[in-house]
Protein backbone atom coordinates (compact mmCIF):
# COMPACT_ATOMS: atom_id res chain seq x y z
CA UNK A 1 0.00 0.00 0.00
CA UNK A 2 1.29 3.82 -0.89
CA UNK A 3 2.29 5.86 2.10
CA UNK A 4 -0.29 8.67 3.15
CA UNK A 5 0.26 11.37 1.15
CA UNK A 6 -0.25 14.69 2.69
CA UNK A 7 -1.00 17.21 -0.01
CA UNK A 8 -4.07 14.64 -1.44
CA UNK A 9 -6.86 17.23 -1.98
CA UNK A 10 -9.01 15.96 1.27
CA UNK A 11 -6.40 16.14 3.46
CA UNK A 12 -6.20 19.42 2.29
CA UNK A 13 -10.00 20.05 2.76
CA UNK A 14 -9.44 19.05 6.54
CA UNK A 15 -6.69 21.88 7.20
CA UNK A 16 -9.29 24.15 5.64
CA UNK A 17 -7.18 25.08 2.59
CA UNK A 18 -9.76 24.48 -0.11
CA UNK A 19 -13.63 24.51 0.76
CA UNK A 20 -15.95 22.01 0.70
CA UNK A 21 -20.01 21.78 1.33
CA UNK A 22 -20.14 20.09 4.66
CA UNK A 23 -22.63 17.96 5.53
CA UNK A 24 -21.68 16.62 8.61
CA UNK A 25 -18.58 17.14 11.28
CA UNK A 26 -17.61 15.20 14.56
CA UNK A 27 -14.35 14.60 16.45
CA UNK A 28 -13.49 11.86 14.05
CA UNK A 29 -14.81 12.60 10.69
CA UNK A 30 -16.14 15.21 8.25
CA UNK A 31 -18.44 14.51 5.99
CA UNK A 32 -19.23 16.86 2.64
CA UNK A 33 -21.03 16.85 -0.67
CA UNK A 34 -19.19 15.68 -3.52
CA UNK A 35 -17.94 18.38 -6.11
CA UNK A 36 -19.63 16.13 -9.29
CA UNK A 37 -22.36 14.07 -7.72
CA UNK A 38 -23.50 11.38 -9.49
CA UNK A 39 -27.10 10.55 -7.40
CA UNK A 40 -29.25 13.43 -5.72
CA UNK A 41 -27.62 12.68 -2.86
CA UNK A 42 -23.57 11.91 -2.69
CA UNK A 43 -21.60 12.60 -0.06
CA UNK A 44 -18.38 11.35 1.57
CA UNK A 45 -17.72 10.71 4.68
CA UNK A 46 -13.80 10.92 5.49
CA UNK A 47 -11.88 10.13 8.81
CA UNK A 48 -9.87 12.87 10.28
CA UNK A 49 -7.09 10.56 10.54
CA UNK A 50 -4.39 10.14 8.18
CA UNK A 51 -5.23 6.71 6.60
CA UNK A 52 -4.90 5.73 2.87
CA UNK A 53 -7.87 3.89 2.42
CA UNK A 54 -10.99 1.03 4.33
CA UNK A 55 -7.74 -1.53 4.45
CA UNK A 56 -5.01 0.74 6.43
CA UNK A 57 -7.84 1.97 8.31
CA UNK A 58 -9.03 -1.57 9.22
CA UNK A 59 -5.76 -2.43 10.27
CA UNK A 60 -4.58 0.98 11.94
CA UNK A 61 -7.51 2.95 13.51
CA UNK A 62 -8.67 3.21 16.97
CA UNK A 63 -11.89 1.28 17.85
CA UNK A 64 -13.42 4.93 18.63
CA UNK A 65 -12.29 5.95 14.78
CA UNK A 66 -14.14 3.16 13.85
CA UNK A 67 -17.01 3.22 15.25
CA UNK A 68 -16.75 6.88 14.77
CA UNK A 69 -16.78 6.77 11.34
CA UNK A 70 -19.94 4.55 11.26
CA UNK A 71 -21.95 6.12 12.68
CA UNK A 72 -20.97 9.08 11.08
CA UNK A 73 -22.47 7.11 7.76
CA UNK A 74 -25.82 6.53 9.19
CA UNK A 75 -26.01 10.07 10.64
CA UNK A 76 -25.65 11.22 6.81
CA UNK A 77 -27.84 9.43 5.62
CA UNK A 78 -30.47 11.09 8.25
CA UNK A 79 -29.56 14.44 7.76
CA UNK A 80 -29.84 13.70 3.38
CA UNK A 81 -33.17 12.09 4.17
CA UNK A 82 -32.18 9.21 2.68
CA UNK A 83 -32.19 6.61 5.37
CA UNK A 84 -35.62 5.48 4.95
CA UNK A 85 -35.60 5.29 0.59
CA UNK A 86 -32.36 3.57 1.02
CA UNK A 87 -28.82 4.29 -0.22
CA UNK A 88 -25.82 2.96 -1.17
CA UNK A 89 -22.25 3.15 0.75
CA UNK A 90 -18.75 2.76 -1.67
CA UNK A 91 -15.73 2.68 -0.72
CA UNK A 92 -13.02 2.34 -3.62
CA UNK A 93 -9.75 0.71 -2.77
CA UNK A 94 -6.51 1.36 -4.72
CA UNK A 95 -6.28 0.85 -8.91
CA UNK A 96 -9.02 -2.10 -9.53
CA UNK A 97 -11.09 -0.33 -7.17
CA UNK A 98 -10.74 3.01 -9.29
CA UNK A 99 -9.37 4.92 -6.02
CA UNK A 100 -8.72 8.47 -7.02
CA UNK A 101 -8.31 9.73 -4.01
CA UNK A 102 -5.64 8.28 -1.41
CA UNK A 103 -7.86 9.33 1.80
CA UNK A 104 -10.07 6.88 3.06
CA UNK A 105 -13.95 8.02 1.73
CA UNK A 106 -17.00 6.23 2.24
CA UNK A 107 -19.54 7.67 -1.02
CA UNK A 108 -23.17 7.79 0.70
CA UNK A 109 -24.97 7.81 -2.75
CA UNK A 110 -28.96 7.72 -2.64
CA UNK A 111 -32.30 10.28 -3.51
CA UNK A 112 -33.17 7.96 -6.55
CA UNK A 113 -32.72 4.27 -7.64
CA UNK A 114 -28.87 3.75 -7.59
CA UNK A 115 -28.79 1.04 -10.46
CA UNK A 116 -26.95 -2.54 -10.82
CA UNK A 117 -24.10 -2.71 -8.53
CA UNK A 118 -22.18 -2.97 -10.96
CA UNK A 119 -21.77 -2.62 -14.83
CA UNK A 120 -21.86 -6.02 -16.25
CA UNK A 121 -18.55 -7.24 -18.20
CA UNK A 122 -19.06 -8.33 -21.89
P1 LIG B 1 -12.79 7.91 -5.64
O1 LIG B 1 -12.74 7.61 -7.09
O2 LIG B 1 -11.42 8.21 -5.07
O3 LIG B 1 -13.52 6.85 -4.85
O4 LIG B 1 -13.68 9.20 -5.49
C1 LIG B 1 -13.20 10.49 -5.31
C2 LIG B 1 -14.39 11.42 -5.28
O5 LIG B 1 -13.95 12.67 -4.82
C3 LIG B 1 -15.03 11.64 -6.65
O6 LIG B 1 -16.40 11.28 -6.58
C4 LIG B 1 -14.83 13.13 -6.90
O7 LIG B 1 -15.91 13.74 -7.57
C5 LIG B 1 -14.64 13.69 -5.50
N1 LIG B 1 -13.80 14.88 -5.43
C6 LIG B 1 -12.58 15.05 -6.02
N2 LIG B 1 -12.09 16.27 -5.71
C7 LIG B 1 -13.00 16.85 -4.90
C8 LIG B 1 -13.06 18.14 -4.26
O8 LIG B 1 -12.16 18.95 -4.35
N3 LIG B 1 -14.15 18.40 -3.50
C9 LIG B 1 -15.18 17.49 -3.36
N4 LIG B 1 -16.21 17.86 -2.59
N5 LIG B 1 -15.17 16.27 -3.96
C10 LIG B 1 -14.09 15.97 -4.72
Amino acid sequence: MASYDDNNIFAKILRGEIPCNKCDEDDFTLSFHDIAPQAPVHVLVIPKGRYVDYADFAANASAEEIVGFTAAIKRVAEKTGISESGYRIISNIGDDGHQEVPHLHMHVVGGAPTGRMLTKRS
